[in-house]
């Protein structure tokens, strides 16, 4: 935090965590502290924010905080320069790139980095480097549902409606999401909502349910397609909607003809009847809303499974209704954006395919470079750590705004790949676990010391707005940016450092894009204008609804596209019997980097845990707050027994915010999806049993 004394002036921001982007303001005194309160006025947290929103200025004061970079010297992260840690890395860069060729250096991004840093890191990577090999983390978020969503309505936006329009719904079904834990302001919209909850847990969302459909782990695919049966069969799909607005539904109807309810049963667990029951208050409600999240997205089929819930929202004609939809509830804070602007592996910004050709000649002219210099698609985020330090993968790789040896899938194998590495460098504002592992360490700003926007998941851009001067030693990830391009030869002016200018240029980068925020600009937001893209012009008034006349495919309808299920890719055997599926705490928040180090929140949820049923506790000679350790075929966790009643008979959950031997992704299948790359975090087959812990 700044050393000068005295009052802070109230600034107005955005909490550092979730796609929600709760409005804050922030207040206080640099003795005595920095304070959050809810935005007033702001419509998405309506004068709300979870314990993590109140909590979080306190990680501008954390003891660790990073303000020297660090190279490893004989085995130790020791402090070093600025100049020196960045020659270093520039200089070892070069030698890996001459001796491999570009793709030896990966960049590994965020889904909470601003736009701008995600748009200069994409540019950076490209240019400077040369490298195809870039990808992030949001493709463990959001992967599924926006391949889904691209398929289906030509674009993908997390919520194309605003979150207050779903105050107005009479039915909801929330399909693997669980925001009254992790995103609680939410909750307030769906308040005169029936809600149906698909989720294998009784999450605190279920116990608010009128109906709780709780499938086995890897069937909400098959859950859906028995929906749809009983949409189709019982005559309640909306037939003028189906002519007027979409393609494809004959073939996806027959596709569903034999997942009458009691075979859906078989396969689910769900009862028959409640499936009947489901179907009919959906398609009973005159304003109804089916929303995902990522309990049926992060799966080895996870597109399909979103796939298969949008079938169902556009057979009862939800999509671009007045008061009716689909949706995606984005998890990270700026997963919407951060999918936009081009440090995804096969897209540029605007949210334009790296493949298209007149994309390619579009971007090349803002950056200043040749189309044929761009390189072309590189792997997706797992298969870009799981190649590294091969004989084909990158020597080295830059990570910004992440922590991936704790929220990869297949931790352990994560870290050998890491450890395989001539270089890693993380830029970050603690000592991550992921930083912790390496050569280079490079101290950058935090949420309320920098200037930006990031894009909510309702598509809203927000302005992220600096209270604070950043400690002495942290440099903005675009002043790290423009100091290694400017020593691989770039011109400085290329990378600029003031977030303003990057916005300026991704505002052209993006115009005419899926994503399109050419009229958007810093002043517009700052007079407080509420801007949905795509919002073309300056003269635009932004884009809160989409699809209300047209989808966004060529002819203007959407598609019907349709998906089977297939079983999970991992089955029980006598050595792991049950399903272990994982997920969030309300009081952490992804990899726990931040979360675990505000006090508040420790003490909240300071430790691992697995939920288990008593019985099958039971059978396994487990008994309630007693250590467990939880295997699978790729590793183990220990955690203390939470028993819980509520929970299915084959199912154990584990938090993944945890280190050391309570990493939940230690279990987890790296499996991927073919069309998306998810991998499947939410069904690993494993076996539990009493530990020792001394
Ligand atoms: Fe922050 Fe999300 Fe909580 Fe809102 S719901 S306060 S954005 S963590």
């Amino acid at each position: 935090m700044s050393e000068l004394p005295g009052p802070i002036p109230e600034t107005d921001t955005h909490c550092p965590y979730c796609a929600l982007q709760c409005g804050t303001r922030l207040y206080g005194d640099r003795e005595l502290g920095v304070k959050a309160q809810p935005l007033a006025g702001f419509p998405v947290n309506a004068g709300r924010l979870c314990q993590k929103g109140w909590t979080a200025p306190e990680l501008l004061n954390t003891a660790d905080r990073l303000t020297r970079p660090l190279v490893r010297h004989r085995g130790r992260l020791v402090q070093a320069s600025w100049e020196q840690a960045l020659d270093t890395v520039a200089g070892r860069l070069r030698a890996l790139r001459s001796e491999s060729g570009p793709d030896a250096v990966a960049v590994f991004g965020g889904g909470g980095l601003t736009n701008e840093k995600a748009y200069l890191l994409g540019k950076f990577a490209r240019v400077a480097l040369g490298t195809s090999q870039i990808d992030y983390n949001g493709r463990w978020c959001m992967s599924s549902a926006a391949a889904a969503g691209n398929a289906a309505f030509g674009i993908d936006r997390g919520l194309p409606f605003p979150v207050t329009d779903l105050r107005d719904a009479q039915v909801v079904l929330l399909a693997g999401a669980n925001p009254g834990e992790t995103m609680p302001p939410l909750m307030q919209h769906l308040e005169q909502a029936e809600l149906i909850v698909c989720d294998p847990r009784r999450t605190p969302t279920a116990q608010r349910a009128a109906l709780h459909l709780q499938p086995s782990p890897g069937t909400d695919l098959a859950l859906a397609l028995g929906l749809l049966h009983v949409v189709v069969t019982e005559g309640m799909a909306d037939g003028s909607y189906i002519r007027e607005r979409t393609h494809g539904f004959s073939e996806v109807a027959d596709s569903v003809r034999a997942w009458w309810p009691e075979r859906t049963e078989q396969v689910t667990g769900v009862p028959a009847r409640s499936i009947r029951r489901a179907a009919r208050m959906l398609a009973g409600a005159d304003r109804a809303y089916v929303l995902t999240g990522r309990g049926v997205e992060q799966h080895s089929k996870g597109t399909d499974t979103a796939q298969a819930f949008i079938n169902l929202a556009l057979a009862l004609g939800l999509p671009g209704r007045p008061g009716g939809g689909y949706g995606c509830l984005t998890g990270q804070g700026n997963g919407q954006g951060g999918r936009e602007h081009g440090q995804k592996a096969d897209q540029l910004p605007g949210y334009r395919s790296i493949a298209d050709r007149h994309a390619r000649a579009h971007i090349a002219r803002v950056w200043g470079v040749m189309p044929e210099e761009l390189p072309g698609p590189g792997r997706s985020a797992f298969e870009l750590l799981d190649s590294l330090g091969t004989p084909e993968g990158p020597r080295a790789l830059l990570v910004f705004g992440s922590n991936p040896v704790v929220s990869a899938p297949h931790s352990r194998r994560i870290a050998e790949r890491l450890a395989a590495l001539d270089l890693l460098v993380v830029a970050d504002f603690v000592p991550s676990e992921t930083a912790r592992l390496a050569d280079v360490v490079l101290p950058v700003t935090q949420w309320a010391e920098e200037e930006g926007t990031l894009t909510n998941l309702e598509g809203r851009v927000l302005r992220r707005r600096a209270l604070l001067t950043p400690p002495p030693g942290v440099r903005s990830d675009l002043e790290v940016l423009q100091e290694l391009a400017v020593r691989f030869g770039q011109p400085a002016d290329r990378y600029p450092t003031d977030p303003r200018q990057v916005f300026q240029e991704l505002r052209a980068a993006s115009k005419g894009g899926r994503a399109d925020y050419a009229g958007i600009t810093y002043e517009r937001l700052d007079a407080g204008e509420a801007l949905h893209w795509p919002c073309p012009s300056t003269d635009h008034p932004g884009t809160p609804r989409l699809f209300v006349e047209r989808f966004a495919h060529a002819d203007g309808r959407a598609r019907f596209l349709p998906v089977d299920h297939r079983d999970p890719a991992e089955d029980l055997s006598d050595a792991f019997p049950l399903y272990a599926t994982t997920g969030r705490v309300l009081a952490q928040y992804q990899s726990g980097a931040q979360t675990r180090r505000i006090r508040e929140l420790n003490e909240a949820a300071p430790e691992a845990f697995v939920q288990v049923h008593p019985d099958t506790a039971a059978r396994h000679g487990l008994t309630d707050g007693a250590p467990a350790r939880v295997v699978s075929a790729r590793g183990s966790m220990i955690a203390s027994v939470r028993l819980d009643p509520t929970m299915r008979l084959d199912t154990v959950f584990v938090p993944f915010h945890y280190v050391k031997e309570g990493r939940a992704n230690n279990l987890t299948n790296p499996e991927l999806d073919p069309r998306s790359g998810m991998p499947e975090f939410k069904v690993s087959a494993v076996r539990i049993e009493p530990a020792e812990v001394e």
